[in-house]
């Protein structure tokens, strides 16, 4: 049957409008990111992409690991009381506050770090995004852990704040968006619970484990031993181009927020059947 001039009129109408809904939803969410960046391998997604499925809200318990206490074999990093076992990029003393057994980030005063490296680990630690809601997307309650200072898990306060997905709190920076967002609110204490798995390379320097990480959030899984691409950078692919040590520190970032930290302990994880080396 041949459409009369009027329905065929109506299905264009039709389809005119579906078209420019699409495009405007899509144009909106793109605000949320990017669409000149590279595609990560083994996705569709542009690296930051606002069109990324964004993670389904999960709240969780009011409280999991919340001031947990370190077990006896692990390294206490901060007990709340000084910045001992930190240093700024350089090797200098850290430079941010520490009150009421908690430190926050000194904005513009530097990312700190460990002081020591690890072998492969548990890493405990609590983190609080602040309590006045400042900025939005990657400007609110920003900071990240960042292996060795290149594999990030971001922080940032993702709690009724849209950014893209691979950025968010949980994501592995640029890569991988987490499972799922079991954000609470600001101000309030978080905790995660993250086990790191160092990249290694051959004498060749080519790679023949790449880095992986299982991040607990508040109790909830946001990723299980999920491997990095390679390094987290901004707008742009990682590699694994840099051999370097099977052992890493642990950075945290200054974002310019006042992000809050407290109770972080670390254990090695050693390997089966090799009881002693884990100490
Ligand atoms: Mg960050």
């Amino acid at each position: 049957m041949i459409n009369s001039p009027s329905k065929t009129s109506f299905l264009l109408l039709a389809a005119t409008a579906a078209f420019f809904a699409v495009s405007s939803q899509s144009a909106e969410s793109k605000g949320l990111g990017y669409s000149n960046t590279p595609i990560i391998p083994g996705t569709q997604w542009h690296v930051h992409d606002g069109d990324r499925p964004q993670p389904r809200l999960v709240q969780p318990g009011e409280t999991f690991s919340h001031m947990a206490p370190a077990p006896a074999d692990a390294i206490v990093l901060f007990d709340g009381k000084d910045l001992s076992k930190w240093s700024d990029g350089s090797g200098g003393a850290a430079k941010w506050k520490i009150q009421d057994g908690f430190m926050e980030v000194a904005p513009k005063t530097g990312s700190i770090q460990t002081r020591e490296r690890f072998d492969d680990f548990q890493l405990h630690i609590e983190f609080a995004t602040p309590a006045k809601v400042d900025g939005n997307s990657q400007g609110r309650g920003n900071s990240g852990i960042l292996m060795n200072g290149i594999y990030e898990v971001q922080v940032l306060d993702s709690y009724h704040n849209p950014t893209y997905p691979d950025g968010q709190a949980g994501a592995l920076y640029g890569q991988t968006p987490p499972l799922v967002n079991a954000s609470k609110a600001p101000g309030t204490w978080q905790t995660y619970d993250i086990i790191w798995e160092n990249p290694r390379w051959d004498d060749a320097g080519k790679i023949v484990k790449k880095a992986a990480v299982t991040v607990i959030h508040n109790g909830v899984v946001l990723h299980h031993r999920r491997e990095y691409i390679g390094h987290t950078p901004h707008q742009a692919v990682g590699n694994y181009n840099k051999p370097h040590e099977s052992t890493a520190f642990i950075q945290l970032q200054d974002h310019n927020n006042p992000m809050r930290f407290r109770n972080i302990w670390l254990r090695k994880l050693g390997s089966y059947d090799h009881p002693t080396e884990s100490h």
